[in-house]
């Protein structure tokens, strides 16, 4: 009788082709919240960012912002989608009636323009924000009064890890 040729466990196999070569290389950051303060960067007195993927491609950024003050954060415009998940603490936005409490995922929509809240009992808080294009500050008439995208961003983490002794080839991780 014909016997069978014994077969491959291929369960484990790992992906035997070539990854396509105009493909970027993936980002492992963990912990995502870093054991090493000097990875935030400061972004304004108690407000704080840490760069996940800053992708110059396409645009966005993808962070973390801890805030360790309760009040007003900022009020700004978005001109394209923003998704965020709150690890810690937690916010609201003035314009809604909910609160964004640890564990929540929003999604904020192109065209909204909200003033992002802590309140006053949280110590800390710290959200996974996924931001495409850009942030627009305004004032409560829409007048701008500065803006952000991944460009700022970056320009921003440089000075920070030039200044600290991470160097600003710590950056270049985090950038695709
Ligand atoms: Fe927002």
């Amino acid at each position: 009788m014909h016997q069978s040729p014994q077969k491959l466990d291929e369960s484990r196999m790992p992906y035997q082709l070539a990854f396509p070569k105009e493909a970027q290389s993936e980002i492992l950051q963990s912990p995502a919240v870093p054991a090493d303060e000097r990875v935030w960067v400061p972004q304004m007195p108690n407000v704080w960012f840490r760069p996940l993927c800053l992708n110059v491609a396409q645009g966005y950024w993808v962070n973390l912002l801890r805030v360790r003050k309760s009040g007003v954060l900022s009020r700004h415009r978005h001109p394209a989608p923003v998704h965020g998940l709150v690890l810690r603490g937690s916010w609201y936005y003035v314009e809604h009636n909910w609160v964004a409490t640890e564990g929540s995922y929003v999604f904020e929509p192109p065209g909204e323009t909200h003033t992002l809240v802590v309140p006053d009992d949280v110590q800390e808080m710290i959200t996974l924000f996924y931001v495409t294009a850009c942030m627009i500050y305004v004032d409560p008439w829409g007048k701008q009064t500065g803006y952000e995208d991944v460009f700022t961003k970056i320009e921003m983490c440089r000075k920070h890890y030039e200044e600290n002794g991470l160097g600003s080839a710590f950056l270049d991780q985090f950038i695709r």
